[in-house]
């Protein structure tokens, strides 16, 4: 059965509380009651032998005699605290409590029986007796006998101590047991308040409204880390939904265009109004090599983006590379007037050479692209160890701030009447990303408008997996 959060904490605090007050109840029953006989017990004990040394030294061993006064005394004393006092000698009887009132000693031992019968519910005790001798030297002159509710019995201070302190217990027990409700029930509620919240939020998200957001504040680490981790899924979300968007009206608008072109141009040869020559034809031709290179290009961002972008690694050194590749431009740097150099370092890269040729080919191009005459591209490797970066560093036009983040995401073009003019259709970058990514790169873009652009793939040099 599924619960809430919130049932399961209240339930799992009272549960707590409940298992304390059987924990205090059990240990209060057994293990202190245990000790508290024992101790009254001792405690008569030597309450009794005290009454006999006391009654002791009531004889006189020069004429034998009992100071029975002092005696008589000792007796309705013991009588108020439950000892029946009987003295000896062998001679007889010196002094008995039972003879001296035996009123008071059967409603002491009444007394008792209730006291007992109250605390123990169904406590079988009864008259006992001890014996103790009284000598003088080694010579038994007589036997005080001490009579009392047995096995033991607790005397009206013994028996209000005990019920004062499993009254605490009990109410400790309680208030242990309030608290934890209370506790329970303030942390389910605290806990499960902003869950709910998120769930909620989340649930607008699964609707589409990506603007949502948990403005939650919690304390709770975990709440804190769930309200941030759906707050980034709602901003990727809402981000890819604008650039969904963005996509589909770029396409659309990509291939208006020529389209429009190429109908009117076929209509007003259908018309008659054109003859169909061959410089006519010739234009036709041409905006269905630019539809047909738009339709390339999504095939190929579709072929790198795919998950399974298999890689193809070998061993091999990347300045290399870039040398290569720069010297391939070198015309069309030369043709445009832009400086290409290359700086750098030797370095062993374990990698795929043909896709990171793209990444390096795209990166050039776009330098070549947006840094106009006498400007500068350079390219340069730097060995850091495990890592490798190259970096393409272009003195161009830069990048607006705003666009940065967008500039790696399919047919995002930061200027687009310009870009249609340098004839950008907006997925090099996406490329070098898939790519980067596809080895477990990173690639990052520091740029300032007007000044210039600087792109760095780092690269880790020599791991062998998969
Ligand atoms: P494109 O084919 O349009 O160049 P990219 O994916 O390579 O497509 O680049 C995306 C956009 O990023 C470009 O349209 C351009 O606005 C911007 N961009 C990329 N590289 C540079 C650069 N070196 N200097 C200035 N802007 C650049």
């Amino acid at each position: 059965m599924n619960s809430s959060l919130r049932t399961k904490l209240s339930l799992s605090y009272i549960v707590m509380g409940l298992f304390l007050i059987a924990a205090i109840c059990l240990s209060a029953n057994y293990l202190l009651e245990g000790q508290f006989r024992d101790y009254i017990t001792r405690q008569h004990e030597e309450r009794n032998k005290e009454l006999v040394a006391l009654i002791a030294g009531q004889y006189k061993s020069d004429t034998g005699t009992w100071d029975k006064n002092v005696i008589k005394n000792i007796g309705v004393n013991a009588l108020e605290q439950g000892m029946i006092v009987k003295v000896e000698d062998n001679s007889g009887t010196v002094w008995d409590a039972t003879v001296h009132n035996n009123g008071l000693c059967v409603q002491m031992l009444d007394h008792m029986s209730k006291n007992m019968s109250s605390r123990y519910g169904n406590f079988r005790g009864g008259y006992m007796e001890n014996s103790y001798p009284v000598k003088v030297g080694p010579e038994q002159v007589g036997k005080v006998k001490i009579g009392y509710y047995g096995p033991f019995f607790l005397n009206d201070n013994e028996l209000a101590f005990i019920n004062t302190l499993n009254e605490m217990l009990v109410g400790l027990g309680l208030f242990s047991l309030l608290f934890a409700l209370l506790l329970g029930t303030t942390m389910a509620k605290r806990l499960s308040e902003p869950i709910a919240r998120v769930i909620s939020a989340a649930r607008e998200i699964a609707k589409g409204n990506y603007a949502s957001r948990i403005t939650e504040q919690s304390n709770t680490k975990e709440i804190v880390e769930l309200t941030s981790t759906i707050n980034n899924l709602a901003g990727t979300l809402e981000q890819q939904e604008v650039l969904r968007k963005r996509l589909t009206s770029d396409v659309a608008h990509e291939l208006r265009t020529p389209l429009a072109t190429l109908q009117s141009h076929m209509e007003a040869m259908i018309d008659g109004i054109w003859e169909p020559d061959s410089e006519r034809l010739k234009s036709c031709h041409e905006e269905i090599l630019r539809i047909n290179r738009l339709v390339g290009e999504l095939e190929k961002v579709a072929k790198y983006e795919s998950e399974n972008l298999i890689l193809n690694k070998t061993l091999f050194d990347i300045f290399e590379l870039a040398g290569l590749i720069v010297h391939q431009f070198e015309a069309d740097f030369f043709r445009k007037g832009v400086e290409l150099k290359i700086t750098g370092e030797t370095a062993q890269v374990y990698a795929d050479k043909d896709k990171l040729s793209q990444v390096i080919v795209n990166l050039i191009s776009n330098g070549l692209k947006y840094t106009d005459r006498g400007g500068t591209v350079e390219v340069s490797v730097k060995d850091r160890g495990t890592i490798v970066d190259i970096s393409v560093r272009d003195t161009g036009i830069g990048i607006p701030q705003e666009d940065l983040p967008f500039i790696f995401e399919r047919f995002y073009r930061a200027d687009k009447s310009r870009n249609r003019m340098t004839g950008g259709s907006g997925i090099g970058l996406t490329i070098v990303k898939a790519v980067i990514e596809a080895h477990k790169g990173q690639v990052s873009v520091r740029s300032e408008f007007n000044k210039g652009t600087e792109f760095t793939v780092s690269l880790t040099k020599k791991v062998r997996e998969n």
